[in-house]
């Protein structure tokens, strides 16, 4: 069997998932690769660009053109809504059994004329989806959890604007079986949800917000607003190291939280002019060129080395910080307008089950361990945190090792 006729099961959809079909494909091997979602990105497609007047290497820029290369890649079937329910291996390949949520809007009859967007009225909660890749466009996806359709069961006014009869509520899932030579896992991380942290505020005091939820805001390019009073904010605070280095729990570095709160905090100051101060216990240098940012940002941004303990709503609307600076000083409570919370990456939740399936281990994390089973190849941030420029290269490698194992199984 020359390289030409082997497949290989790529699983996740995000820059490694894609990053790995790309190279494989560039090898001739035919890729399946399985997104659970409606979109293909995963979090890089999430990112903005942090540019000043120069570059910031931030890395949200490495994504879009991988992406949107791995859906014009005629060796590239992508298989959208779909996880992995059955990994047998038989006779040296592996029998994989796809579930596949149902696509209540037909991408094969849509025409993109917005008439659905139009006449949905659970628009703002997210009933009908767009991808952020302007390459996925026109593509449009209803989501079951927000689609009033789905609690009311009457609700159609989308499916009765539409022209084109793309719209069918009573789709049901499916199922779709394959067979491969070999299995990437490139599933990615889940963002840590700060929730779990109650004094911190996310949840309950509106003007705290995640990073993931401000590179949104910059990539809506609409200006920055406070959520509750849409009011422009003058002083923002950044707090490093939510859900990472924790004494029990996330007990490791996420590596890529200092980079991207040091640039998203330029980003803030150089755009709209606020008053930047992060709170920090020490700043990582990790990845590309961080050394000159950590010297840049510390010129340019008030770094205040110290863990707030608290934040709560003060009685101007603005959120109080509380920290104490050093052991024996008095704690200090400081006004903000806004306060940016830099989530770490956590071991993605499937992550027992997809190690069962594949017969892999898991790290003392819960990440994704590379073990002995033959095969099955690990990219991305499913092993561990990394940053794009980072999964790039490892989802690189992890394709010459699927490719290095076809090839000595031929010979
Ligand atoms: C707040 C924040 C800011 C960041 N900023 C930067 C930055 O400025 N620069 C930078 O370089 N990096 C940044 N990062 C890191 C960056 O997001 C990651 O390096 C990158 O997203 C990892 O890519 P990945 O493909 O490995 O994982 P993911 O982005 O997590 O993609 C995984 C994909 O797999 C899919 N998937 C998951 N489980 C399954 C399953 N069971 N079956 C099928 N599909 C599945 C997911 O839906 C997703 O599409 C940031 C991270 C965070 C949290
Ligand atoms: S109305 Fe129909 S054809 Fe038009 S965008 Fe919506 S689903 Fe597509
Ligand atoms: S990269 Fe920085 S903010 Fe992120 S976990 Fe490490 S030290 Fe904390």
């Amino acid at each position: 069997m020359a390289l030409q006729d082997k497949q290989v099961l790529v699983i996740g959809g995000g820059i490694a998932g894609a990053s790995a079909a790309l190279e494989l494909a560039a090898q001739g091997v035919a890729v399946h690769l399985v997104e659970r979602d409606d979109f293909i990105g995963g979090r890089a497609a999430q990112l903005a660009c942090k540019a000043l007047d120069a570059c910031q290497k931030c890395n949200s820029c490495l994504a879009e053109p991988r992406l949107a290369a791995v859906l014009a890649e005629p060796r590239v079937s992508i298989h959208r809504r779909a996880t992995v329910q059955g990994l047998n291996r038989t006779n040296g390949d592996f029998e994989v059994v796809l579930s596949l949520r149902p696509a209540y809007l037909d991408p094969g009859r849509c025409t993109g004329c917005g008439l659905c967007l139009a006449a949905c009225p659970a628009l703002a909660e997210g009933a009908i989806r767009r991808p952020l890749l302007a390459a996925e466009a026109p593509l449009l996806a209803i989501d079951p959890a927000a689609c009033l359709y789905f609690t009311d069961r009457q609700s159609t006014l989308c499916r009765d604007a539409c022209p084109e009869e793309a719209i069918d509520f009573t789709r049901q899932p499916s199922q779709e079986r394959l067979s491969v030579q070999a299995v990437v896992l490139a599933t990615g991380f889940a963002p840590y949800d700060p929730r779990a942290k109650e004094r911190l505020g996310y949840g309950r005091v509106p003007e705290v917000i995640t990073a993931l939820e401000l590179e949104a805001v910059l990539r809506a390019e609409g200006g920055l607003r406070r959520p509750s009073d849409g009011r422009e904010p003058k002083k923002v605070a950044f707090i490093q190291c939510v859900g990472s280095r924790e004494v029990a729990g996330n007990n490791y570095c996420s590596r890529v939280c200092c980079g991207y709160a040091l640039r998203l905090g330029r980003a803030l100051q150089a755009r709209f002019g606020v008053e930047v101060s992060v709170f920090y216990m020490d700043l990582q240098s990790f990845g590309h060129a961080i050394d000159d940012f950590l010297q840049a940002a510390a010129g340019e941004l008030r770094l205040v080395r110290s863990m707030p303990y608290d934040v709560y709503a003060g009685k101007d609307g603005r959120v109080l910080v509380e920290y104490q600076r050093r052991a024996g000083l008095a704690p200090e409570a400081e006004p903000f307008d806004l306060v940016v919370l830099s989530v770490g990456l956590s071991p993605n939740p499937d992550n027992q089950a997809l190690a069962g399936l594949a017969g892999l281990g898991l790290d003392a994390h819960g990440f994704l361990a590379a073990g002995d089973a033959a095969g099955v190849f690990l990219a991305g941030a499913a092993a561990r945190p990394m940053d794009v420029a980072e999964v790039v290269a490892h989802a690189g490698r992890a394709a010459q090792e699927t490719i290095g194992y076809l090839e000595a199984k031929q010979s």
